[in-house]
């Protein structure tokens, strides 16, 4: 569910036209509303009701100052996987004791980042980076709190470039090693273990594999009780995926997520900790974009728009799909007709969509891309010297710029040109 409607045939954020938000800012934007996202944030928040916990916003998803403002305001921890998240969660208002920090390759720098600013954990993932975490702690005099990733080997069924749980996958060191591993941990003087963390992909769309990595959870919890290690938190990561269309069957709801968490990490009396990402940001941002010309070509009408790939990348890079819809509300029974939706960038990869059903459309009209709030703005670019897509975010009636649009000369004054030039 999401708050992007129609309302007297144009669509709307909450209380606010999308057509005023492009008059006044121009287009391409991104355009979130508050409301989806603390909906999305308190239904994983109220799933885990009952049980200890901490909702880990996974902010690499979106990670504008005032979208993890809005989260934390709400009580949001943050996962965050460099050390300019970490920046950006402190600088937004998250305390250290509420930010995990995941990723497979953290650098020293990083660690002393986080070690000195505050930290509730990191989340290790190899050996190699466990000794040199407890190298920077122990320089610094300080004893950094750990879980170890692991991989269960569980498929995922998503896609590829985002299934992370299998033995193949770079992260995390199989479960089967994990004795081992924390019997390691536990001889270095700078760390100690609190706990276990597993995150086996994104954009999954059935409870079974988190089901199976799970149970894998729990009896590793508690072999590793059983010699000793004190395993009072599990991290289970983020992961579960969202409708990106209507026609679809719906992935799992939260408190089904969370239903099943209980059911089967529930006897263990741990601490449990969720980093949802896609899921609280997914369907709480839309970009809006222009048609710049309608082209016919053989067969087939393209609608060139002036948001390209460098804006949303999933398209090009995930073959994902997203919704696009005219933001003048469709008369009811018109026809539609297939066009491919194109950006201006000089790659055939900047296809949105082939063949899409769309009511006829004409240069100047608007356009949304639905479920584009998470992995949109956050992996856009300026690649062909396209200004950095700019964001806003709506409550209820009023709207901000949350990030401004580059000028030309603010782009070209970020490279500096050598004295011997
Ligand atoms: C990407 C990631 C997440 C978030 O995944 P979503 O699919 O966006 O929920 C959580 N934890 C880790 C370690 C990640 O890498």
């Amino acid at each position: 569910m999401d708050h992007f409607l129609y309302r007297d045939g144009e669509l709307y954020a909450e209380d606010v036209s999308i057509a005023d938000i492009a008059a006044e800012v121009g287009t391409p934007f991104y355009c979130y509303s508050t409301a989806t996202l603390e909906r999305h944030f308190r239904l994983f928040d109220e799933a885990l009701d009952g049980t200890p916990h901490m909702v880990c916003y996974a902010m690499k998803a979106a990670s504008n100052q005032a979208i993890l403002k809005t989260l934390a305001n709400l009580g949001a921890g943050m996962d965050v996987v460099s050390g300019g998240e970490y920046a950006r969660a402190r600088a937004a208002g998250v305390p250290g004791e509420k930010i995990v920090f995941s990723g497979v390759g953290k650098t020293r720098d990083e660690m002393r980042l986080a070690l000195e600013g505050g930290i509730r954990q990191f989340n290790v993932e190899s050996e190699p980076e466990m000794e040199e975490l407890s190298a920077v702690a122990q320089e610094l005099g300080v004893v950094a709190p750990i879980t170890v990733r692991v991989n269960p080997d569980v498929d995922a069924k998503t896609h590829a470039k985002i299934a992370t749980g299998k033995s193949e996958n770079k992260f995390g060191i199989p479960i089967s090693r994990a004795k081992e591993v924390y019997a390691h941990a536990a001889t270095l003087p700078g760390l100690k273990v609190v706990g276990i963390d597993v995150h086996i992909g994104s954009q999954l769309t059935d409870l079974e594999p988190f089901r199976l990595a799970y149970r894998k959870v729990a009896d590793l919890t508690e072999a590793l009780r059983a010699e000793g290690h004190d395993i009072i938190r599990l991290d289970l990561g983020g992961g579960l995926g969202i409708p990106y269309t209507r026609s679809n069957d719906a992935p799992p709801l939260p408190v089904e997520y969370g239903q099943m968490i209980k059911e089967e990490l529930g006897h263990l009396g741990c601490e449990i900790e969720i980093e949802p990402g896609r899921l609280v940001a997914g369907n709480a941002g839309i970009l809006v974009s222009k048609v710049i010309y309608v082209k016919s070509g053989e067969g087939r009408d393209f609608l060139i728009l002036d948001g390209a790939m460098n804006d949303l990348i999933r398209p090009a890079m995930y073959e994902a799909h997203h919704d696009i819809v005219a933001v003048d509300e469709p008369e009811a029974g018109i026809e539609q007709q297939p066009y491919d939706i194109v950006g201006p960038v000089c790659e055939s990869g900047d296809t949105f969509a082939k063949e899409r059903m769309m009511p006829p459309l004409k240069a100047g009209d608007l356009v949304a891309f639905r479920s584009a709030g998470a992995y949109g703005a956050v992996m856009a670019s300026e690649y062909n010297t396209r200004p950095l897509v700019p964001e806003v975010l709506v409550h209820e009636h009023q709207f901000a710029v949350i990030r401004a649009r580059p000028t030309f000369d603010e782009m070209i004054n970020r490279d500096t040109i050598p004295e011997w030039l």
